[in-house]
C-alpha cells in the first residue's frame, strides 16, 4: 500500500478548501425603507416584500 512520503505541510493543510465556501451575506437591505433583512423574507421595519406590502405593522 502506498504511504505518503513526507508529512502535509501545516501551509498546505491550511490553505486546503480555502476557495470553496460560499459567500453567503445573510442581510440583504429592504428595497422600501433601506433596513437590513434578511433575504426572502418580509422586511420586520415596514412590512413590505417584493415592492409590496403584505404584513399590518
Ligand atoms: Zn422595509
Amino acid at each position: 500500500m502506498a504511504v505518503p512520503k513526507r508529512r502535509t505541510s501545516k501551509k498546505v493543510t491550511n490553505q486546503r478548501r480555502t476557495h470553496k465556501k460560499l459567500h453567503v451575506p445573510g442581510l440583504i437591505e429592504c428595497s422600501n425603507c433601506g433596513e437590513l433583512t434578511k433575504p426572502h423574507y418580509v422586511c420586520k421595519a415596514c412590512g413590505h416584500y417584493d415592492g409590496k406590502e403584505v404584513a399590518e405593522s
